[in-house]
């Protein structure tokens, strides 16, 4: 079979999905499992997640290992496209977890509770989204039930997000009234078809047929079908035809209507991913230190580490790497280097994420995500490829916005408890900080939830009780600019610096005021907000 990268990675779609929580992510994810025709029942994802072990099929590997790994990709195959979703955490704290996979992900749907609109959470992953300059297909969601008028959510759109949105869909009414939605482009309509509430739905609603069947066909009544064609007439001067450059490069955003938990507007989800968002991209990198760009077609296979999942399994201490392909085509044991340490790995058991029970794939494309067990060798941020020469642009650190001091109840753990931070550190977990007198551990976060999961994990999977206390340090900025400086700069001000995971000079203030002030008198030295690791 001749599957080259040239054929293979022009039909890969990655995406995740971004929404504040509860506007129906769990239940898109599975209705486009369902829509991609990989899971047979709607009930399964969220079945996953509570009872991984036991329930999900396609995981073998889960079961062996006794890892489990399941949600962090879904890889499923329609029409031609191989589609890689990519989960992002779902409560409310911004973490950086959340950024990172997004930095993987080559477009996102964003999702909107049509009784809700735009909500924090929605609007943070948005910001992420376009810093990245990740295209964006938007989802109203829950048109079944009572929702705000359309016209004023797609301005909300427009006014928060200074996004363009473009209708490909206009849904007739929401609630106990929603009929279904008229293609714009196809003058097709879309009927709604309402069962019993409880009752299993089957993937189908009717097919669609002209608009002005609709009425005969009794699925719109007059009334309804004037005021539709009346808000169509409208919709084409107040909103911009849609263009798939403009999408691409981030100003405009498809508009499509739904009800996720009832299967509707799924599929053209799925097809609006599948026609409109991009395949993976051309990389910027170096090799061998001179800038290049990697392309997804280029023989080389390479890729980066987006995310860490370690510990599964308690008693082996395992890690996930979750390493996405950039170009090339990988295979199963193939050797990949890891550019900043040179080190050289056989990836003989990579895990891929196909949603069905299909056999594991054997290789792997650019856009792809593959899982590479290890024992800590791969970091977060990390390069591989087949020459161990390429980088990428290494994934940011942010300055903790919540620094802790943390310690072990019992005193006699305090190694373990070394150990212990400095795995969930190297994972991005938290960010682990010691000052350069004493010895005490400093924990940094983004958001309060993260201590929690920190403490939950220390205590599940390294036996650890601890306790947070505050610290006396509110700031940590990373040191940058010429080295003799920065030494010059520590040794003036031993009792403020402390060291990260990867021994970088880290500076802790004691307040924001603090840090603008040494910063003013020390001009030569950098005080960084994030940090590349690389
Ligand atoms: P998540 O927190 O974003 O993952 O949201 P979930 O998928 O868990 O959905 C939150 C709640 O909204 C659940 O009770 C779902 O059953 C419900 N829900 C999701 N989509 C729809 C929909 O299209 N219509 C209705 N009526 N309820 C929905």
């Amino acid at each position: 079979m001749s599957n080259t990268p040239a054929t293979e990675a022009p039909r890969r779609r990655t995406f995740a999905i971004i929404s504040h929580p509860d506007a129906g992510k769990t239940t898109l994810t599975e209705h486009l499992l369902l829509a991609g025709g990989s899971i047979r029942a709607a009930g399964q994802v969220r079945a996953r997640g509570e009872n991984r072990r036991t329930r999900s099929d396609w995981m073998k590997i889960e079961k062996e290992r006794g890892i489990s790994v399941s949600s962090s990709v879904m890889t499923f195959e329609h029409d031609g496209k191989v589609f890689n979703l990519l989960d992002t955490p779902g409560h409310e704290d911004f973490s950086e977890d959340t950024y990172r996979t997004l930095t993987a992900a080559d477009a996102a749907i964003m999702v909107l509770d049509a009784a809700k609109g735009i909500e924090p959470q929605t609007l943070k992953l948005f910001e992420v989204c376009r810093l990245r300059d990740i295209p964006i297909i938007t989802f109203i969601n829950k048109m079944d039930r009572e929702a705000e008028d359309s016209l004023a959510l797609l301005d909300e759109v427009a006014s928060k997000l200074q996004l363009d949105p473009s209708p490909l869909y206009w849904p007739a009414g929401s609630g106990n009234r929603f009929r279904g939605m008229l293609e714009l482009k196809t003058g097709l309509f879309y009927p709604f078809t309402r069962r019993e509430s409880g009752s299993e739905y089957d993937q189908g609603h009717e097919a669609p047929a002209p608009l002005d069947q609709a009425v005969t066909k009794g699925w719109l009544d007059q009334g309804e079908l004037d005021e539709l064609r009346d808000t169509a007439e409208l919709l084409e001067g107040g909103f911009k035809a849609f263009e798939v450059e403009s999408f691409l490069e981030g100003h405009m955003t498809p508009v499509i209507f739904g009800s996720a938990l009832r299967h509707y507007g799924v599929n053209q989800l799925l097809q609006a991913i599948g026609d409109f968002a991009p395949a993976p991209k051309t990389v910027a990198a170096s090799k061998a230190g001179t800038d290049t760009a990697v392309d997804p077609t280029d023989k080389e296979v390479t890729g980066f580490v987006f995310k860490v999942q370690a510990n599964m399994d308690p008693n082996h201490r395992d890690r996930i790497a979750m390493l996405k392909l950039t170009s090339g085509k990988f295979q199963r044991g193939m050797k990949l280097k890891v550019q900043n340490t040179g080190k050289q790995l056989s990836v003989n058991a990579p895990i891929m994420f196909f949603a069905s029970d299909r056999e594991l794939a054997e290789d792997a494309f650019g856009g792809d995500v593959i899982g590479i067990p290890n024992h800590g060798v791969l970091r977060v941020g990390d390069s591989l490829s087949e020459s161990g020469t390429v980088r990428f642009q290494g994934l940011p650190n942010f300055a903790p916005e919540i620094l802790q001091r943390v310690r072990v109840k019992d005193p006699l753990k305090a190694k373990h408890l070394k150990k212990a931070l400095e795995s969930l550190a190297e994972e991005g977990v938290t960010q682990l900080f010691r000052p350069s007198i004493g010895s005490d551990f400093i924990v940094g976060a983004v958001g309060q939830l993260q201590f929690e999961v920190m403490a939950d994990r220390l205590a599940n999977e390294y036996g650890l009780d601890v306790i947070f206390e505050p610290s006396p340090y509110a700031e940590a900025r990373w040191l940058g600019g010429d080295a003799a400086k920065i030494e010059d700069f520590a040794g003036k001000h031993r009792s403020a610096m402390g060291t990260d995971i990867d021994e970088f000079p880290v500076f802790l203030g004691k307040s924001a005021w603090e840090i603008g002030y040494v910063a003013e008198r020390y001009p030569d030295v950098k005080f960084l907000r994030t940090k590349e690791r690389g």
